[in-house]
């Protein structure tokens, strides 16, 4: 895998050729031979190729070498189980005036403040043949899913029994969302905590269905799509087994999921969440995977506030087959999720600079961040007895 002498143009297929991982889906043992040619560029200023997106991100480890504080900030604000002014706990009334019902396991709802709009007339703009002024309607649809009733809750902290709940629930959704003639794309996602823009605690997600594929899937479908034709494999079911073979970015896996620090991770520690079958969607996962998903979304998201002590924040969610009526045997069932921490609960990582008009850049490897997740315990630091306020009794 030579990554310094790759130019953007000529990319050489994932290491296809390096890890002994073909088109056949034959995998050799070349743990030691990974190891040793990524070892070369460890301390030195490096660019990774992400074949999902296509992107490259810039890796400057040396950046890293003062020694790994790894303090944390106890920020151990416990929120009661019931806010009266949250427009999201059972029975409070919304903006509006709609009122929640009093619902006592997840509770779904159109956004009262719909960033889409649904089944508009088609309408397009155009400057004509320069193609340089273009604007399209786009229908939509956007949903509210409260995982549960208790405002005190995150994913880390219900059992693994509601999570599956809230699987059961994204996965009619997304079937019911895809069902309407106008919806082609349903995505599903959490946005956790301040730090991204989510002033509400209570523990919740959401779920755009849109007319279009947007921008991040289509980009991945292509690649999908074009490792597909020209290697008669899929680009991540190759990828899961190079990252079982090496086992130098895996962070936690059970029967049905694997999790990684991606290669070419971006945010510090980024993590991509592979279904280890070829499954395209969520509602086509066994109901083993599904009780599988609740386990790993469990441990990934205790790893996840262990690591500084806090509710980390994050944005995740799935990427999964289109549903545009056609078959896509292309996509492979995964989660992304994106944490902007960095060092401690209050130090975050900032896309500015050189980041906003040039190339993402990281200091710490994958390696790393993959090594620093292991590290942790997957029993919740509030569950702990001596954790520094008493655990909420689950
Ligand atoms: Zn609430
Ligand atoms: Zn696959
Ligand atoms: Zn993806």
């Amino acid at each position: 895998m030579n990554l310094a002498a790759t130019d953007g143009t000529q990319i050489p297929c994932n290491g296809c050729l390096a890890t002994g991982i073909g088109s056949s889906g034959i995998q050799t043992d070349t743990r030691a031979e990974n190891g040793v040619e990524l070892h070369k560029l460890q301390g030195k200023s490096h660019r990774r190729y992400n074949p999902l997106t296509r992107d490259w991100i810039l890796v400057s480890p040396k950046r890293t070498e003062r020694p790994w504080q790894g303090q944390t900030e106890q920020r151990v604000d416990a929120p009661s189980s019931y806010d009266p002014n949250c427009y999201l706990c059972p029975g409070n009334p919304r903006s509006g005036g709609v009122r929640n019902p009093v619902y006592s396991t997840t509770f779904v709802f159109e956004n009262d403040f719909a960033a889409l709009q649904p089944d508009l007339p088609n309408l397009t703009v155009h400057d004509g043949n320069k193609n340089l002024l273009i604007a399209t309607v786009e229908s939509g649809t956007c949903r509210v899913v409260c995982f549960s009733p208790r405002h005190d809750l995150t994913l880390a902290q219900m059992t693994a029994g509601e999570i599956s709940g809230v699987i059961d629930v994204w996965a009619e959704q997304y079937r019911g969302l895809g069902a309407l003639p106008y919806v082609n794309h349903v995505q599903i996602f959490e946005n956790r905590g301040a730090m991204m823009g989510c002033s509400n605690p209570h523990p919740h997600g959401q779920i755009w269905a849109t007319q279009t594929i947007p921008n991040e899937p289509r980009r991945e479908q292509e690649s999908l799509d074009d490792y597909r034709r020209e290697h008669h494999s899929c680009l991540l079911c190759d990828y899961l087994a190079l990252e079982s073979a090496s086992q130098e970015r895996i962070v936690c896996q059970n029967e049905s999921f694997l999790v990684v620090v991606p290669f070419w991770a971006i945010w510090p520690f980024e993590t991509l969440l592979l279904s280890k079958r070829h499954v395209a969607d969520i509602e086509a996962l066994a109901a083993g995977e599904r009780v599988g998903l609740a386990d790993i979304l469990k441990r990934l998201t205790t790893r996840y506030d262990n690591l500084f002590q806090t509710s980390f924040p994050y944005s995740m969610g799935f990427h999964q087959r289109p549903t545009d009526s056609r078959e896509h045997v292309e996509w492979h069932f995964h989660a992304h999720f994106f944490p902007p921490l960095l060092r401690s609960a209050i130090i975050k990582k900032f896309m500015v600079g050189y980041e906003l008009l040039a190339s993402p850049q990281r200091d710490m490897t994958p390696e790393l961040a993959a090594e620093k997740l292991r590290e942790m315990t997957e029993l919740h630091y509030l569950l702990r007895p001596c954790a520094a306020t008493p655990a909420h009794p689950r």
